[in-house]
């Protein structure tokens, strides 16, 4: 079964998709399902939807959960989904919204628990949103979101591997990923260029735990600010910027049992969220005395 053609949708209401906004929307009923049944939805939840565009996830949304909120940046397609669509659905929130914008924190507060969120993400902002949601996690419970199949390589990528770096490390300390399916360009109008993935993000209890997130994604992006450099480079040779002098981070990094000779790739997650510990333990004592 298909959806009502989103061709139809846009000429009626005398638009054109948004290059700009990321705008490609699903055509095939099935998939909106499949991704769907992913949040595994109870009457009792209240699911955040990301760029809801012309409501293809939004309408099944509505059928299980018990709010949606739906955060459309495109003030014509916002009035669409709110003045036309959902006019008679008061359990769906339309908000006209940048969601980089949006405080998921507050939300959960009001709504009194974790929020459940899902999208067919505009591409330009995955990175962006990724980090949002690093910073809010508090406010998850789960997160169902279709990103480019490449972006989706670098989020589950391990050491070693090229695709490996600031992304697959914070993403997956912060959370745990896993990938459902695939879809191509098919599925889409317009078509993108590219295959997508749909990724499910369950927010993690890391363990051994970051003393403090700032100082490991602090150390994690100057470990791979030159990506071909070694570590010596790269942290000890910028130490100042963590607090720290060369020797001391060097010797840090030896006390980790990290070799200073090696590059940043070569870096398990758990061996930076450590090396981190140590920084941020330095840094305090040096502070105190
Ligand atoms: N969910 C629809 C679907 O699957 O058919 C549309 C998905 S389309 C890939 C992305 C949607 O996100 C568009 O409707 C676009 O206008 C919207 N969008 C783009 N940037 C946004 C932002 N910063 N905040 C909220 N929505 C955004």
């Amino acid at each position: 079964m298909s959806l009502p053609s989103p061709q139809n949708i846009l000429r009626r209401l005398g638009l054109k998709p948004k290059k700009s906004l990321g705008q490609h929307f699903l055509i095939h009923t099935h998939q909106a399902r499949r991704i769907i049944q992913a949040l595994a939805l109870t009457p009792q939840d209240t699911v955040v939807e990301i760029g809801p565009g012309l409501g293809a996830l939004t309408v099944l949304l509505a059928e299980q959960a018990r709010e949606v909120v739906a955060l459309e940046v495109d003030r014509t397609l916002a009035a669409y989904l709110s003045r036309e669509l959902f006019a008679a659905t008061p359990k769906v929130r339309i908000i006209q919204e940048d969601v980089l914008k949006f405080d998921l924190l507050r939300l959960c507060r009001e709504t009194g628990q974790p929020l459940k969120l899902v999208g067919n993400l505009p591409y330009h902002i995955t990175s962006p949103l990724l980090f949002k949601l690093m910073e809010e996690k508090e406010a998850l419970s789960l997160a169902v979101l279709m990103v480019q199949e490449e972006v989706g390589h670098r989020l589950l990528a391990g050491p070693g591997s090229r695709d490996y770096g600031i992304l697959s490390i914070l993403a997956q300390y912060h959370f745990c990923l896993s990938r459902l399916f695939s879809l191509g360009p098919g599925n889409f109008y317009p078509s993108p260029q590219v295959n997508s993935v749909v990724l499910k993000l369950e927010p993690a209890s890391p363990e051994p735990r970051a003393w403090d997130e700032g100082t490991l994604h602090r150390v994690v992006k100057l470990a791979f600010s030159r990506r071909r450099k070694t570590l010596k480079n790269t942290l000890a040779g910028q130490a100042a910027a963590l607090g720290l002098s060369p020797e001391q981070a060097l010797d840090l990094m030896l006390e980790a049992g990290i070799d200073p000779g090696h590059r940043a790739e070569t870096l398990e997650v758990a061996q930076f969220v450590d090396l981190s510990n140590r920084i941020q333990a330095k840094v305090a004592e040096k502070r105190g005395g």
